[in-house]
C-alpha cells in the first residue's frame, strides 16, 4: 500500500510538472477523506503535509488520533461546512476552502471572536451554478467581499471552486478560467480582511487543466490514494 501510495505520488508529481512548464509554486492538498489515519501517516512520510477532509465529524476524529502530530499536519476543510459544526473545526484548520454563504461567514466570524482567533478560508464559487453544488455565484463575489470588511476574524485568502465532473477534462476549462479571471480583478481591489493567495481548483479528473489554467492548490485524492471506498447506504 505504501509502495503504491508512493509510486502514485511520484507519477502526479510528473502530470503536475508537465502541466506547469513554468514551475509556479503549487501546493498539493492530498485528500484523505474515508481513508484511515495510517493512511495519513503514510502521506505524512512521503512530504505531504496539507491534508484535507470534507466532513466535519470525520476531519475531528482524525485530528484527535492524530493530535500528536498536529504541528506536522496543515489540515484543509474542504468539504461544506454546518454551521453547528463550525465549532469544531475553527482553530484546528490551517484553511476553510469551503466559505459558501453570508451565514456561514457569520457563524465563523462569531466562532473566530469566542477563541479570540483569526480564520482563514477561501470564498468558494459555484461557477456553473450547479444546483447540487454549494458556493456563490461569480457575480456575487464582490459584494459579499463588501459584506465582510467589517469583520475581525474571517479572513478570505482566495477563492475556490469545484468544476462540473465531465468525462472529458477539457470541458472544465471554461469554468477554470472565468474563476481565474476573477482571482485577477479581485486582486487589483482592496477589500479589508481579504487577500488573493490562493486559487484552490482542481481534483483527480481535472487537475491539469486546473493548472493550465492558472490554479496554485489542488486538491487531490484518487490520484494519490486510489479509488475510495463505496459508502454502504
Ligand atoms: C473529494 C474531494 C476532492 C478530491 O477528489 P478526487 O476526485 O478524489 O481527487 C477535492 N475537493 C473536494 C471538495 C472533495 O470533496
Amino acid at each position: 500500500m505504501n509502495r503504491t501510495i508512493k509510486k502514485n505520488w511520484l507519477d502526479t508529481q510528473k502530470r503536475i510538472e508537465k502541466a506547469n512548464p513554468d514551475g509556479k509554486e503549487i501546493t498539493v492538498i492530498a485528500v484523505t477523506k474515508t481513508h484511515s489515519t495510517e493512511t495519513i501517516e503514510k502521506a505524512l512520510s512521503l512530504g505531504l503535509k496539507e491534508i484535507g477532509e470534507n466532513k466535519a465529524q470525520e476531519f475531528v476524529e482524525k485530528y484527535d488520533l492524530l493530535e500528536s502530530r498536529k504541528e506536522e499536519i496543515h489540515w484543509h476543510m474542504i468539504g461544506h461546512l454546518q454551521r453547528n459544526k463550525v465549532k469544531y473545526v475553527v482553530g484546528k484548520t490551517k484553511l476553510i476552502h469551503s466559505l459558501d454563504s453570508m451565514r456561514l461567514a457569520k457563524e465563523i466570524e462569531k466562532r473566530g471572536e469566542i477563541e479570540d482567533l483569526s480564520v482563514d478560508t477561501l470564498l468558494q464559487v459555484n461557477v456553473a451554478k450547479e444546483d447540487a453544488k454549494y458556493g456563490i455565484f461569480l457575480e456575487d463575489a464582490t459584494s459579499f467581499l463588501k459584506n465582510i470588511e467589517s469583520f475581525q476574524h474571517l479572513k478570505i485568502r482566495g477563492l475556490m471552486t469545484m468544476a462540473p465532473y465531465y468525462e472529458d477534462p477539457e470541458k472544465t476549462r471554461e469554468c477554470f478560467k472565468k474563476l481565474k479571471n476573477l482571482f485577477e480583478e479581485l486582486k487589483k481591489e482592496e477589500y479589508n480582511n481579504v487577500t488573493m493567495e490562493y486559487l484552490s481548483m482542481g481534483m483527480t479528473n481535472d487537475f491539469e487543466v486546473a493548472i493550465e489554467e492558472g490554479s496554485n492548490m489542488v486538491r487531490l485524492g484518487r490520484t494519490l490514494f486510489g479509488e475510495r471506498p463505496k459508502l454502504k447506504k
